[in-house]
Formats: C-alpha cells, structure tokens, sequence
C-alpha cells in the first residue's frame, strides 16, 4: 500500500475517479495540498480520513502577495484531518510574488505551524540559501519539516538531511536529465523519505508530459527502489509508515 503524499485537486477534475484509479494501484493514503484561499476553502471538504484522504492548508510562494491574516488558516486548522501546514515557501524560478513578500509570508506560516505543533511542507525552486536560512532561523532545532518535491543535488540534500528534515521525491526521479536528484536520493535515509507525485504535474516517465495521477505512484515507487537498492514491498511498507509518523496519519484498522 502507497501513500502519496502531496498532490492536488483541481475543481474540474473527477475526483472519485482519481482516488478509485489510485486505490486500484495499491496507492490508499493520501495528502491533498491546499495553495492559495480559494484552494485551501474547497480542498478542507474533500478530508475523509476514514478512506484515506487527509489535507494541508498553506499558502503557496506564488500567490504570497495575496497573503492579508492567518485567520481563516487557524480555522481550517481546527479540523482534525488537516494534517500539515502547505504549501508554503520560495519559488524565485517564477518570481509570481516578490522576494520580500515570499519570505514575509513564508517565515510567518512557520512560525505559525511550530504554533499549532504540525509539520510545515516547504516548496523550494531555485531558492535554496533563502529557504535554508529562513528554515534554519524560524523552526526550534529538531523540529520536523518535509522539502517537498526535493529537486536539487547531495549537497543541498546533505544540508537539509543534517538539520533534520525529510525530503520527498516525485517523478521528476525518472527523467533522464534529473541525476542530480537522485543523487540527493542516494544519501537520504530510507526513514527520511517520502513519496509524492504533485499531480496534476509532474507525470513520471512513460507518462511524461500527461496530466498526473496519484494512480502513478508505482511508475515513481519502482525507480526509488531501484536507486535505493530495496524491494518494492520494503519500499512501499517504510514510506508508508514514515508518512503515518511524519503527518500523525491515523489509518482504519
Ligand atoms: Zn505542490
């Protein structure tokens, strides 16, 4: 059984469809990332933790500008399925908010989820000094943090692993060009790791280019075990049980 643990629902998208296609390839957990109000607002109604389905609330790099109280946050955060506090961070590729704002609101959500005592699910392109300084300086030492979509090289990975965070990674490991991610991948600690797809984006290879699904799970889950020189079974059963410590995930016996 596989857990993905950051993907997203668009309004037009056929989400029976997607969670049934993904329960049929063994994929039964999953964390559906909130990004902006209107996204956090419609994502809360789809938590049903008894099949599975739990969420995050945050407020993404790219629309920090919209950024005005954390008011309606701490109220999608009364619910108990509301499992971490995402999608936040810095996104200096696409620059849709500027820098100053981006970091303003990105050290406010972390002060914010140490408050509430959930992990923060930290999106990070092309920003690595200003996101590990601000992790670095705001979280409490020790505090878990999870670099979503991980897509640098083992320094970086070396950097984020020694101040204690876990680090996922996405289809992004099956493109031919992406080595330097998986060398990241080779050094990070298989109880460190967490497997995501960022559906709709980010289709693993030989979907490559389509519109992603949490169904691709197994295409991802297969590559990783492969560079990490473990079976499937081992694979699937670790990151499943570090996404149910990690996120305090509470599956139905
Ligand atoms: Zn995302």
């Amino acid at each position: 059984m596989w857990t993905d643990t950051h993907l997203h629902l668009d309004p037009e998208d056929n989400h029976a469809k997607i969670f049934q296609d993904a329960r049929a390839n063994k994929v039964t957990q999953f964390l559906v990332l909130g990004t902006s109000l209107d996204d956090c607002q419609r994502i809360i109604d789809l938590a049903d933790p008894k099949h599975g389905v739990y969420v995050a609330a945050g407020l993404h790099p790219h629309v920090a500008s919209t950024f005005t109280d954390l008011e309606p946050f701490k109220a999608w955060h009364k619910n108990p399925a509301c499992k971490a506090v995402g999608e936040i961070g810095l996104d200096y590729h696409y620059d849709f908010s500027p820098r100053d704002q981006q970091r303003k609101v990105f050290e406010l959500f972390l002060d914010f989820a140490v408050q509430i005592k959930k992990p923060p699910v930290i999106h990070c392109r092309n920003a690595f000094d200003d996101c590990y300084d601000i992790v670095k300086s705001t979280l409490p030492h020790g505090y878990p943090f999870l670099i979503h979509s991980f897509a640098d090289d083992k320094p970086e990975a070396r950097k984020w692993l020694d101040m204690g965070a876990t680090l996922s990674f996405n289809g992004i490991v099956t493109f031919n060009k992406a080595q330097n991610v998986r060398n990241g991948l080779a050094i990070t600690p298989l109880d460190r790791l967490l497997i995501e797809t960022d559906a709709p984006y980010l289709a693993p290879i030989p979907y490559r280019g389509k519109r992603n699904q949490p169904a691709y799970i197994p295409y991802i889950a297969q590559r990783i075990a492969d560079e990490k020189f473990t079976t499937i079974e081992d694979l699937a059963r670790i990151t499943t049980e570090n996404a149910n410590r990690f996120f305090a995930f509470k599956p139905q016996k």
